[in-house]
C-alpha cells in the first residue's frame, strides 16, 4: 500500500535511526522586508515575533539557547539528537561574519542538521560555500528553509513578499548546486489563488529538486495587513473542505521523495484573529489523512509530468 505522504518523523528515523527534535535558536535579525530595504510593512500575515513565537531571547548566544532547549527538551521527550533551528525572520540576513559565528556556535556534540529559514533574494554563494563546508567537515546536514508562500507572481505581490518566483528558482538551484537541502514554506489556502496554482506550485517545487516541504494553512493575526483586510471583509479565508482538497491535490503532484516536514501551520494564540477554523492543528491533520484514505489519494499519485511526461511514455 503507498504511504499517505512522506511524514518528516519517518524520514528523521530512516535518516538518523532515533528521534531528533527540533531547536529553535533565536537571532537578533531583521529582514529587508520590515526593516525598509525593500519595505517597511512586510508580509501582509507577518506578526511582530516573525516565526519564531515559542523561542527563548535572543539576548541569549546560540550555544545557550541549544544547550537549554536540549536540556529541557531532552529531559520531557528523552530526546538525545537535536536539530539547531535558526527559524525567525530572515536568518541570513547579517554580515557574513556573523553568520559564521552564529553558524559555528550552532555546531556542537548531538546536532545533527543545522535548519536555516530565509528568504528566497538573501542567500547567496559566500554563504553557500561556507554552509557547504560545515556540511562536509562537521559532517552536520544542512537544510535552507525558503518561504514561498505561492507560486503566482500576482499573488506573490498581494502578500507584499518583495521577491517574484524567479528568486525563489536561482535559491534552489544554488543550494542544489551546493549540495544542499532546501525546504519550501508554501501556503495551500490562499484566497487569491486557485486550486490550479496550488498544483503547479508542487509541480514547480517538484521539478527543481526540493527536498522538503512545509505547509502552511492561512492565519491571520491583528495588528498585520491581512488582520486589517480580514476586519474590514477584504480577506475571507477559505473553508477547511476547500483547504482538505487543496493540501491533498498538492500532494497529489508532489514528488513522493519530497519530505513533508508539516501538512497545516500553527499560530501564536495572542492576537490571533484566525487559525485554522478554530481547530487544533492536529484535527485538521487528522481530518486531511481520513479524507485521504477514503478517497485512495496520497502523495505523488499524479506524479507524472516530468522527464518527458506523457509524450516520450507513449513513443
Ligand atoms: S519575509 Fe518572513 S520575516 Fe520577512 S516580512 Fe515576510 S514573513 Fe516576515
Amino acid at each position: 500500500m503507498n504511504r499517505l505522504y512522506y511524514r518528516f518523523s519517518d524520514y528523521l528515523r530512516e535518516r538518523y535511526g532515533q528521534k531528533v527534535y527540533k531547536l529553535p535558536v533565536n537571532l537578533p535579525v531583521s529582514c529587508p522586508n520590515r526593516d525598509g530595504k525593500l519595505s517597511e510593512k512586510g508580509c501582509i500575515f507577518c506578526g511582530e515575533e516573525g516565526a519564531g513565537f515559542e523561542s527563548l531571547p535572543d539576548c541569549l548566544g546560540v550555544r545557550e539557547q541549544i544547550e537549554r532547549n536540549a536540556r529541557y527538551i531532552g529531559k520531557n521527550y528523552n530526546a538525545a539528537r537535536f536539530i539547531a533551528y535558526f527559524q525567525n525572520f530572515t536568518n541570513t540576513y547579517v554580515k557574513f561574519d556573523d553568520f559564521r559565528r552564529y553558524i559555528l556556535e550552532a555546531c556542537i556534540e548531538d546536532i545533527v542538521a543545522i535548519c536555516i529559514s530565509t528568504r528566497p533574494d538573501c542567500i547567496n554563494d559566500l554563504y553557500l560555500g561556507f554552509l557547504q563546508e560545515i556540511k562536509r567537515d562537521k559532517n552536520i546536514d544542512i537544510v535552507v528553509e525558503l518561504g514561498l508562500q505561492s507560486i503566482n507572481h500576482h499573488t506573490l505581490r498581494v502578500l507584499n513578499r518583495g521577491h517574484g518566483l524567479a528568486e525563489f528558482i536561482d535559491a534552489v538551484i544554488r543550494l542544489n548546486r551546493f549540495g544542499l537541502d532546501s525546504c519550501a514554506h508554501y501556503i495551500v489556502d490562499l484566497p487569491m489563488d486557485t486550486l490550479e496554482d496550488v498544483i503547479e506550485g508542487a509541480k514547480v517545487i517538484s521539478a527543481l529538486g526540493v527536498r522538503q516541504v512545509k505547509c502552511h494553512s492561512l492565519y491571520i493575526l491583528r495588528d498585520t495587513q491581512a488582520g486589517l483586510m480580514y476586519e474590514k471583509g477584504e480577506l475571507t479565508p477559505l473553508s477547511p473542505d476547500q483547504y482538505m482538497e487543496r493540501v491533498i491535490s498538492f500532494l497529489e503532484y508532489l514528488d513522493p521523495e519530497i519530505v513533508i516536514q508539516r501538512l497545516i501551520g500553527r499560530a501564536p494564540k495572542e492576537r490571533t484573529l484566525f487559525c485554522n477554523w478554530g481547530m487544533s492543528w492536529w484535527k485538521v491533520q487528522e481530518l486531511v489523512e481520513e479524507k485521504m484514505r477514503r478517497e485512495g489519494r496520497y502523495q505523488g499519485r499524479k506524479f507524472n509530468y516530468l522527464n518527458g511526461g506523457f509524450c516520450m511514455r507513449n513513443l
